[in-house]
């Protein structure tokens, strides 16, 4: 491609658009004009992309989040592009960095399984395979997040507001969703998704909602202002913003409405495309597979059926059948709380062609049951309309003909446990597919200077798209020269964190000091608690116990709490507090710091994970459905401290249990002690463990009147809402954590050794690519096939 024509379309935009000068422009318009240039080398390749696999099987990932975080760097790295355009900009004096740092992270999600969704659709590309993503175009993402004297705030993120260079709005190809209250509009927006090399690009359709009739002239006419926009605003709030809260009921009905909305439109878009062509549905299986991503999109199972039987007059039973055939569902959760239920008066006011629908799939399901020899009582197992609620997980399993869990840990709980019920129903439904992570995004784009490495010692650079090529690296483990320059690599990654956060946090950390690094969303499961408890420990016997010495250590913390989650936001505050705590502490002379980001998100983490000497993944065991930040800190050379949960398993089986650092309790043994657990013991018993844990009520810290740190204390010894007393076993594995805490600082001071233990647990993340997952995917449950 000619450097000359990205350069002219960028004046010419700048021109246009700006009416500027490109290099009068701002950071951000620079990033639109590249951005948008960028937009026009591609669209003819997407455009034949779209046409080859027509006529084929192809799959359609259903998802209420697609974290994207940035797309400009993403996408010239995957067109190849990426030197070319530094080149060019170069030679205009402009700074790449500084133009890839104008670009708002698209937050469409709030965690792991948004994120989960983005690596998907990028692995897709890359492999040639006909997928595309279809969700919720959200006008605010997941909130941004700043600390005011060590609470979180949250503001709205309005990443839209210099407009979105990266998606077409498509609106001859709308189309009407109905509620009972009336209809609204869902516009299409694609958003190209480019697989590696440009041989494929995908799309990531997502919808916004609007009115149908945006004004109404009448109501205006009789000087009613504010009810002749009120359908505009209606409609248009349903897309208006991502739920922030896994926990809580606020709002639901908005939500139902969004998760509805999106799924409709989806459907209604793929069966207008399938009558364009075919006269029947009996190929709509044979051609589609629609993923479900968790329960947010089930409805799409009783919408189909209304499609199918209603608007095309197909009969229930052959409807079922296609139905069945074309989903499949990805169960992402143990925790019994966040199974997905409805209550029913919500589906029967908002949306009660559905409901009944639902109700025909409950009768049916009992049918089925009572055939198969399963007794009257034992029917409440398994209702979908269950009381007053609606249990989407239930609907999932029995509306499609894959259920999956997302490591192998958490798929064998959830046949053994969870859902054995309906395992023995549908055996044969039931599968794993480990989750993974683009290494585009995660190796390539974050971490050039190891990239470039990894490179020269391959010979090649194949490990972009086969990522198990890695492994050849393994015996270059005893190699001392490769061991020094990896821990160089390593060294330059910490250096960037450090500066960047001394400029966005106003804090200077040790740059020889170990990187402890744990980020991901705030949940109790996820134990940041534990972590903070171990610091303060940590201080306490830097501060009193003469002759105990440690390698400096800087906890970095990141994450994000939901706005109405009230513990997780005392979480935070005690993080904060302890932080100011022993940062102001002169006696500690700097040897640990506690360093809680603001805003973490995905462009921030692709700086964490990189600078990262260990990596966090402290769940209670049994918690984690997979995990997937514990991947990008093996792929990018960092042991993990951490449970038997999860991909954790999966990790250590690779990696080798000597080169990470695994402790506490795991699933069988929770299950024998839980009856009789008593965190009081713990507490009085583990040395050190009572003068942490006491901090929450003894005055040491203050959470200014909130009762915040009250509850925590409570959460542990009391048991609060649904919760049994110290319901994670933060009590149980303190000791446990702290050992293996120990040896990580044992460990550490062999430099080559622990580089060696970062180098094989580097070698051997090829299993955790997300083309392994989605070739699984593709091969196992879906059935499609590259162009
Ligand atoms: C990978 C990722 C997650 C998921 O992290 P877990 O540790 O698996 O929970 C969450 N947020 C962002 C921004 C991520 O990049």
């Amino acid at each position: 491609m000619g450097k000359q024509r990205i350069l002219q379309n960028m004046e010419g935009y700048a021109l246009s658009e700006f009416g500027k000068n490109l290099k009068d422009c701002t950071s951000k318009e620079k990033y639109i004009a590249l951005s948008k240039s960028t937009m026009q080398e591609l669209v003819p390749n997407w455009i034949k992309s779209n046409e080859k696999f027509e006529g084929k099987k192809q799959a359609y990932y259903l998802s209420a989040e697609f974290l994207m975080g940035r797309a400009l760097t993403n996408n010239l790295i995957n067109m190849k592009l990426k030197s070319e355009v530094e080149e060019i900009l170069e030679e205009i004096d402009v700074n790449y960095n500084v133009i890839e740092e104008a670009e708002d992270d698209a937050g469409l999600g709030n965690g792991g399984l948004g994120r989960l969704a983005a690596c998907f659709l990028d692995s897709g590309a890359t492999l040639d395979l006909p997928l595309t993503g279809y969700g919720l175009r959200y006008e605010f993402g997941i909130f941004k997040q700043t600390f005011e004297d060590g609470f979180q705030k949250e503001q709205g993120d309005n990443w839209l507001e210099h407009g979105d260079p990266w998606s077409i709005r498509r609106d001859d190809e709308a189309v009407i969703v109905s509620f009972s209250n009336g209809d609204v509009l869902a516009v299409p927006y694609d958003t190209p998704i480019i697989g590696y090399g440009q041989n494929t690009i995908n799309t990531l359709r997502l919808w916004k909602s609007e009115a149908l009739n945006n004004f109404d002239f009448e109501e205006f006419n009789n000087q009613n202002y504010h009810q002749s926009v009120k359908e505009k605003n209606d409609a248009e709030t349903i897309s208006k913003v991502l739920y922030p809260n896994d926990s809580n009921d606020e709002g639901k009905k908005l939500r139902l409405k969004q998760q509805y909305f999106f799924v409709s439109a989806s459907l209604q878009d793929l069966i207008r495309k399938h009558k364009e062509k075919y006269s029947s549905f009996d190929n709509f299986s044979e051609l589609h597979s629609i993923q479900l991503n968790d329960t947010h999109p089930a409805v799409a199972i009783p919408e189909l059926m209304r499609i199918l039987t209603i608007n095309e007059n197909l009969s229930w039973d052959k409807a079922w059948g296609i139905v069945v055939e074309s989903f499949a569902y990805t169960n992402h959760t143990l925790l019994a709380e966040a199974l997905e239920q409805w209550p029913v008066h919500l589906y029967q006011s908002l949306l009660p062609t559905i409901y009944d629908i639902i109700v025909k799939i409950d009768t049916q399901l009992k049918k089925e049951l009572n055939a198969k020899g399963i007794k009257d009582e034992e029917l409440a197992d398994y209702e979908i309309i269950s009381g007053d609620c609606i249990k989407m997980a239930w609907m999932s399993i029995y509306g499609t003909s894959s259920t999956n869990g997302v490591a192998q840990l958490h798929t064998n709980l959830l046949i053994e446990s969870e859902l054995t019920k309906w395992y023995k129903l549908f055996p044969e439904r039931f599968n794993n597919k480990t989750n993974g992570i683009t290494q585009r995004r995660w190796l390539l784009q974050s971490n050039p200077e190891l990239s470039n490495y990894i490179t020269k010692h391959l010979g090649n650079d194949d490990w972009i798209t086969n990522l198990t090529e890695l492994k050849k690296l393994e015996k270059l483990g005893d190699d001392k020269g490769v061991l020094e320059d990896f821990v160089n690599i390593k060294q330059s990654k910490k250096n960037q964190l450090a500066d960047y956060i001394e400029e966005h946090e106003g804090i200077k950390i040790d740059r020889n000091s170990i990187f402890d690094i744990q980020i991901k969303r705030l949940h109790e499961y996820k134990r940041q608690l534990l972590k903070a408890f171990y610091i303060l420990d940590l201080y306490y016997r830097l501060k009193e116990e003469p002759g105990f010495d440690i390698h400096p250590r800087t906890f970095i913390f990141g994450a994000k709490a939901a706005p109405g989650y009230f513990r997780a936001k005392g979480i935070i505050k005690y993080i904060n507090e302890i932080a100011k705590l022993i940062n102001n502490d002169k006696d500690i002379n700097g040897k640990i710091k506690v360093v809680f980001v603001e805003n973490y998100r995905v462009s921030y983490a692709e700086k964490l994970f990189p600078a990262a000497d260990v990596s966090e993944q402290i769940s209670t065991a049994g918690k984690e459905a997979s995990g997937t930040g514990n991947m990008k800190f093996m792929l990018n050379g960092a042991p993990t401290i951490g449970t038997y949960d999860g991909a954790n398993v999966e990790i250590v089986a690779e990696a080798g249990e000597k080169n990470n650092f695994i402790f506490g309790l795991r699933v069988e043994d929770i299950e024998k002690i839980k009856d009789s657990y008593n965190p009081k013991e713990e507490y009085e018993k583990v040395k050190g463990l009572k003068r942490v844990v006491d901090t929450l009520i003894d005055g040491t810290f203050t959470d200014g009147d909130t009762g915040m740190f009250a509850e925590l204390h409570d959460s542990i010894f009391k048991g609060a809402s649904w919760h049994r007393p110290d319901q994670y076993f933060l009590m149980k594995d303190f000791d446990s954590y702290r050992q293996a805490q120990q040896k990580v600082n044992e460990a550490y001071q062999d430099r080559l050794a622990w580089a060696k233990k970062c180098w094989i647990n580097m070698a051997n993340a090829g299993k955790f690519s997300s083309d392994r997952t989605i070739k699984q995917y593709a091969d196992e449950i879906w059935k499609i096939s590259k162009s």
